[in-house]
């Protein structure tokens, strides 16, 4: 189910929670966030004095409904089936669609894009239904696939495919058409290949030690896969139409003052606070009832770069992660508060 928006507009907001680590464990965390039925989530309150699901099951506010909630129990193809892979037949007629992962550092959003070469996530396997939705219309149609990888971190954007290029500018056309100028874009023709661009991309992506993780992303990481659609007309080919797929992996939404930061991780902070809050903003607007009322974009480089695929004729997914563990109920609670409000009910 999703929350229709105004004009062709849908939302999906959906949550994962990712099973306790080894970590978590040999701290003495305990669970305290649980899929309930009907893709409820119910957070318990560690400070509190509730030993019963059943009790914080009743009270209204720790509770959260998503479209599609995850737990532990979830696999890569669950996740990927029930968010993403209805949006490839859109992209290859020449929609756009967008997937975010949404939470803190730790929560699994890279686990989720990503994934690793034995449980590879949604980018990989969405680049592997659109080569296979292709080949069956192959005989009429011609298409080209190509993708781009960039990070955008403290508002600076960086191509994760050629780092060597520096800083990269946002440039907009008289048509309001947003480029990226000197961005690679290259074509794909495996899954595989596609896989090892993904992992030497996000070792290029800037990785910062903080207080609160010793690996934490700092940056968002922007997969754009562009589809380019012709009919295949007496020898001549005629383009049609052109399809866009972002997938992205934010960065870790922990507030700077959780993580004791100073300094460099303070402005990263604020940086990536405010692009959270615009593109929260954006989501939200999308989904007002009587259509969108007036979205600023220009609030940072992410929602800038995302205007063409959050507005018009659009689908977008939000995929919030959080970690089970009673460490992390602070950052739970304000992941589900966050996706609760995209949601807008
Ligand atoms: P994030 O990108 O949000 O900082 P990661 O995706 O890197 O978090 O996840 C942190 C760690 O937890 C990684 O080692 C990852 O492999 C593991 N992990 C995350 N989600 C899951 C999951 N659903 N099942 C198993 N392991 C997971
Ligand atoms: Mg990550």
């Amino acid at each position: 189910m999703s929350t229709k928006g105004g004009g062709e507009q849908t939302l999906t907001v959906a949550l994962r929670i990712r099973p306790l680590n080894e970590d978590e464990i040999l701290q003495g965390a305990s669970p305290i966030a649980y899929k309930v039925e009907n893709n409820m989530v119910v957070l318990l309150d560690p400070t509190e004095d509730h030993d019963d699901i059943l009790r914080a099951n009743r009270s209204r506010e720790k509770q959260f409904v998503f479209d599609c909630t995850f737990d532990g129990s979830a696999n890569q193809e669950d996740v990927y089936e029930a968010t993403t892979k209805e949006l490839i037949p859109n992209v290859i007629t020449g929609y756009n669609a967008t997937v975010f992962a949404y939470g803190a550092t730790g929560a699994g959003k890279t686990h989720t894009m990503v994934g690793k070469d034995d449980s590879p996530g949604i980018m990989v396997r969405a680049l592997n239904d659109l080569f296979l939705e292709m080949e069956k219309t192959s005989e009429d149609m011609a298409y080209k696939v190509t993708m781009s990888y960039l990070e955008i971190y403290n508002e600076m954007i960086r191509d994760l495919l050629n780092p060597a290029a520096g800083i990269l500018d946002l440039r907009e056309n008289s048509k309001g058409d947003v480029t990226v100028a000197g961005l690679s874009e290259v074509s794909a023709r495996s899954t595989d290949e596609v896989m090892q661009m993904l992992l030497k991309g996000n070792r290029e992506r800037t990785q910062e030690p903080t207080a609160a993780n010793q690996a934490s992303s700092r940056s968002h990481a922007v997969l754009q896969v562009t589809v380019r659609q012709r009919h295949r007309v007496k020898n001549t080919l005629q383009e049609v139409r052109t399809g866009k797929l972002f997938l992205i992996d934010l960065a870790g939404s922990e507030r700077a003052a959780n993580t004791h930061n100073r300094g460099k991780r303070m402005v990263e902070g604020a940086h990536i606070n405010r692009s959270l809050l615009a593109l929260g903003n954006c989501i939200n607007a999308l989904s007002e009832k009587n259509g969108p009322r007036y979205i600023n974009y220009r609030d940072s480089k992410l929602t800038r770069l995302l205007k063409d695929a959050l507005g018009g004729n659009c689908k977008t997914v939000m995929i919030a992660h959080i970690s089970p563990a009673s460490l992390n109920f602070e950052e739970s609670r304000n992941t589900l508060v966050y996706a609760d409000r995209a949601k807008h009910i």
